[in-house]
């Protein structure tokens, strides 16, 4: 279940909280702008996480996985040309940041492993969640270690999409039309969250280690900034969240 804490200013998982070494989390609105690297610094601080090093990835809506430099001296790492991220590397905080596309963590509290993944409709469509938990069980992860954290995200209630898109998801993802589709005006609603959950499931890992939140980025102003609701008509109210993880 995920739980939002009002006084931190995050959501968390009762999957992480048994495990007193990984520390994961999304952060609201009221956080700030984690556009900005002294917001994810204050965050970090403000709630007594303290990295050795901040992991950001480019995100440029792809299926590249990387893994950060643990001989990285600096305390920022940028990954460039990737929206997966995995390492078992402790004191290097993941961070993935969002506003609508679905933030996903990863870890295996066994192999203390930990990942984190940007899920736009691009990259759900190349079904970069099943790349990521791949990668896990290839480096010996079993599925019943591996826990996925589905984050805040645009719901099917505000996410239209036309037909051409609609046509192009089809192509290789028809066994999920009735669960993520759903006839909308002239093309359809899309559910992200609900994708990404069934792409997790299918690569054979636990339902009861799979955590998502249910809310709707767009529709919940109050706890969410969201691109598609603020970016076009009141981009000076923009922002983005984030959701990070980390072992210790
Ligand atoms: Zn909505």
């Amino acid at each position: 279940m995920l739980i939002h804490q009002e006084e931190l200013n995050t959501i968390t998982s009762t999957l992480t909280t048994r495990y007193s070494y990984i520390t994961a989390g999304f952060t609201t609105r009221e956080a700030g702008d984690c556009r900005q690297i002294e917001v994810i610094k204050r965050h970090l601080k403000a709630n007594y996480i303290t990295p050795r090093k901040i992991v950001l990835l480019e995100q440029i809506h792809s299926s590249n996985v990387s893994k950060p430099d643990t001989t990285h001296l600096g305390d920022i790492e940028l990954l460039e040309d990737s929206d997966g991220v995995l390492t078992k590397e402790a004191g290097a905080c993941l961070v993935i940041r969002v506003a609508d596309c679905v933030p996903i963590l990863y870890f295996d509290p066994v192999r203390r492993v930990i990942g984190a993944s940007h899920n736009g409709w691009r990259g759900t469509e190349k079904n970069l969640v099943g790349e990521m938990i791949q990668i896990m069980q290839q480096n010996g992860s079993k599925n019943e270690n591996i826990h996925v954290l589905l984050g805040p995200a645009i719901n099917a209630c505000c996410y239209d999409i036309d037909l051409d898109r609609y046509a192009q998801f089809m192509e290789t993802m028809e066994r999920f039309n009735k669960v993520a589709f759903r006839p909308h005006g002239e093309g359809f609603h899309m559910n992200l969250v609900r994708l990404n959950y069934e792409l997790a499931l299918e690569t054979g890992i636990y339902k009861r280690n799979i955590d998502y939140f249910p809310f709707c980025t767009s529709c919940d102003a109050k706890r969410f900034y969201s691109f598609r609701r603020q970016y076009k008509t009141h981009p000076h109210e923009f922002g983005e969240m984030m959701g990070y993880i980390m072992l210790t």
